[in-house]
């Protein structure tokens, strides 16, 4: 199953530099939500979301 979303990613360094396409992304699932934001954040698409159809 793969929710399309708005982009997001996480604002945390130690996170994978990606933004994702998909709200249950297996990794993007990970993002505390104090880290999450909202967009792409210049980031390179998620490697899940992209093999998700993203
Ligand atoms: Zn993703």
């Amino acid at each position: 199953m793969a929710i399309p979303s708005d982009p997001y990613y996480s604002t945390d360094p130690t996170d994978p530099r990606v933004h994702h396409v998909f709200s249950d992304c297996a990794n993007g699932e990970q993002i505390d939500p104090k880290n999450w934001a909202s967009g792409t954040g210049g980031l390179p698409k998620c490697g899940t979301c992209t093999n998700m159809g993203g």
